[in-house]
């Protein structure tokens, strides 16, 4: 079963809006086991819907068209696959229904062009819209097959698990699904991490490795195509075996959704630690980072901005004298900095940056030059000089990343 997906929508082409839908759209089906060849984008134009349609029955069993099902006049993606099978837009009662209970508890004014919203391809399969009014089809014509589904991902990602979803495990059973795992890695780039898996990525076939830079991070994905789910995950497993074998030291977690800084709550967590900081050079993008956890509030105390002379005595009772003598950046700053955090908050763990932001260098060090301390309770205190490449914000963000993995490598020493 060959799979695409059409998406369309002239705000996509001229770059307003990301073709997420695209991205969801084929990950659900690799999960059913459906294999997607081509993504395209298509503006609100007829002509050229048509032109790509014909393309796509050409080699695609089943295409997923996305956007346009709405009450406008540019939306016309029912009315040209409509048109291009040959089968006429009827409306669908369920739709037509929901359309007027809408208008009646919302309290507006119903206008006319809402009944468009409510139309299907005659003969085909209404897919319900659970968050929005737009109904959308499932039809087959000619051994192809059209999913039509509405733009807004809020409408389409439901539509597609609750009802779409189903209908294809019915009339599509796979019998391979794809199983995957993701790795993630920290502290390797991606060329090494790919040179020291070379062997293994040049011979791969089932399960396949697929390697995904992302800024300061690296994720590996691994997948097997397979019918039976445990042989699948023991696959995985065998393959996950010989990955670690090689860059184990660099790995920190698994999943798409397990960031490194949800990793190092969830470790300060498991050990009962709490955390504070001193931020010079970062100016609170750890604290702003730690902040999009939820539950971060159990191990994390507050901290500390700062980002001058001025607060760097006042706020922590730093020794200017000391301070004038050493510089701003360096490891005596550092060091005190995440000494008197830590005593300050009370917490198990201190960190703190202090560094060139760039693009201007200072106190003679160039831009990328950065100093992160290490505070611990009953441990002596460490600094460690980095030196981050490319633009200001890159440099922060590199800096929180490796404040972060400190605190979850002097944690996972203490197992
Ligand atoms: P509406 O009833 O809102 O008009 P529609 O089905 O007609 O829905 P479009 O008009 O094509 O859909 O798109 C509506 C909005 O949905 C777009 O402005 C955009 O924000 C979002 N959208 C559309 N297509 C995509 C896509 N492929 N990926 C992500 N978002 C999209
Ligand atoms: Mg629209």
């Amino acid at each position: 079963m060959k799979a695409e997906i059409i998406a369309v929508g002239t705000e996509l082409l001229l770059g307003q809006v990301v073709n997420t839908n695209a991205t969801f759209l084929s990950e659900e089906l690799a999960d059913l086991g459906i294999e997607v060849y081509y993504h395209t984008v298509v503006g609100d134009n007829p002509q050229r819907l048509e032109q790509l349609l014909i393309e796509a029955e050409g080699r695609s069993d089943l295409i997923v068209l996305c956007g346009g099902l709405g009450p406008t006049d540019d939306d016309l993606t029912k009315d040209t696959v409509a048109e291009h099978i040959d089968r006429s837009l009827v409306q669908d009662k369920q739709a037509l229904t929901r359309l007027h209970e809408f208008f009646k508890f919302s309290k507006n004014k119903m206008t006319e062009n809402n009944l468009r919203q409510t139309l299907m391809i005659d003969g085909g399969i209404a897919v319900q819209n659970p968050t929005g009014l737009a109904v959308g089809t499932l039809i087959t014509e000619n051994e192809t097959t059209y999913l039509l589904l509405p733009g807004p991902p809020n409408e389409l990602k439901p539509m597609f698990q609750q009802n779409a979803r189903p209908l294809l495990e019915e009339f599509f059973p796979q019998a391979e699904q794809l199983i995957s795992r993701v790795l993630r890695f920290y502290g390797i780039g991606e060329s090494q991490l790919v040179t020291e898996l070379k062997e293994l990525i040049d011979t791969q076939t089932n399960p396949t490795i697929a390697p995904y830079a992302k800024p300061n991070e690296v994720t590996l994905r691994l997948t097997a195509k397979i019918a039976d789910e445990i042989a699948g995950q023991q696959l995985l497993d065998s393959l996950e075996a010989k990955v670690m074998n090689k860059v184990g030291e660099y790995f920190y977690g698994y999943g798409d959704e397990n960031s490194l800084v949800k990793v190092t709550v969830e470790t300060l967590k498991k050990y009962g630690k709490t955390v504070t900081v001193a931020e010079s050079l970062t100016a609170g993008l750890f604290q702003s980072t730690l902040g999009d956890i939820s539950g971060v509030s159990e191990v994390f105390k507050g901290g500390f901005v700062t980002y001058s002379a001025e607060t760097k005595e006042h706020f922590l009772g730093i020794d200017p004298a000391l301070l004038e003598k050493e510089g701003t950046v360096s490891e005596y700053c550092a060091i005190a900095m995440a000494e008197q955090a830590r005593k300050l908050a009370d917490a198990d763990f201190a960190v703190s940056f202090t560094g060139v932001a760039g693009p201007d260098e200072l106190e003679g060090q160039p831009a990328g030059t950065v100093w992160i301390g290490l505070a611990q309770k009953g441990q002596p205190t460490l600094a460690i000089l980095q030196h981050f490449n490319r633009d200001r914000k890159y440099i922060r963000q590199s800096a929180v990343m490796k404040g972060l993995d400190l605190i979850r490598r002097a944690l996972d020493k203490k197992k």
